[in-house]
């Protein structure tokens, strides 16, 4: 089964994503963690991605597509995977379709997480997240904080805070360049008849785990 995560910056889609991939067993797919584990690493594709996602920029497709058809490809993904930050846009919708139909596979299901804007501006302020690149577990200092501060509660590496979402200016660009280029993704997946809107939000109070919880449920009855 293959599951998209969409919704804006801040809204949850990691904590979906995760707790999804921690119940069924599938690999969670963030593009925005494989890109931030080769910028660590320094690798060549760290050194040229960093150029974009410094600035709050998308990686071009050349590197960001076959990255995640091979990340696809490994063993671990065949029953299932959540892909979280892919696709952000009309083309790499059409190329995932593309790669999955060579494997007769298709998008199953898109999660669409929904959240007011002043409150993913203040989410994406507040959120810390695990040191160690194995871990990579996400906190919110004000929604969802560590039992002991600055520390991760998994593996006790220090939480750090990501360089893009420190940056207001940087915070602003993914915002626009979401509301530009991945919103047009709702109207693409809503035509297939794939896409599950959710309201993620603290005045609704329902948040990540209440989704995840729920999609998890209704996996296994099928
Ligand atoms: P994220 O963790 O999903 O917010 O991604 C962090 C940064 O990685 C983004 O601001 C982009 O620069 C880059 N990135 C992640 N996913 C993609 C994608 N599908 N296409 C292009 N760039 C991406």
């Amino acid at each position: 089964m293959i599951i998209i995560m969409l919704g804006a910056q801040g809204t949850g889609k990691g904590t979906v994503a995760g707790l999804i991939s921690e119940q069924m067993g599938w690999p969670q797919i963030s593009t925005g963690d494989i890109f931030r584990k080769n910028i660590s690493e320094k690798t060549a594709l760290g050194i040229e991605a960093s150029k974009y996602t410094e600035k709050g920029e998308l990686v071009p497709d050349e590197i960001t597509v076959p990255m995640v058809e091979d990340r696809l490809n490994w063993e671990d993904a065949q029953e299932g995977a959540i892909l979280d930050g892919f696709p952000r846009t009309i083309e790499q919708a059409e190329k995932l379709d593309e790669m999955l139909k060579r494997n007769n596979k298709k998008v199953d299901l898109v999660i669409n997480l929904v959240t007011p804007k002043e409150e993913i501006i203040d989410r994406m302020l507040t959120r810390r997240v695990c040191s160690n690149q194995e871990c990579k577990a996400t906190y919110n200092i004000k929604l969802h904080p560590p039992v002991k501060e600055g520390i991760c509660d998994k593996c006790g590496a220090p939480l750090k805070q990501r360089a893009d979402d420190s940056d207001p200016e940087a915070i602003k660009k993914r915002l626009e360049i979401y509301e530009e280029k991945t919103c047009p993704l709702v109207e693409y997946y809503k035509n297939k008849g794939v896409i599950r809107t959710e309201e993620v939000s603290v005045a609704v109070n329902r948040m990540g785990k209440d989704v995840a919880e729920d999609i998890v449920k209704e996996i296994k009855n099928k």
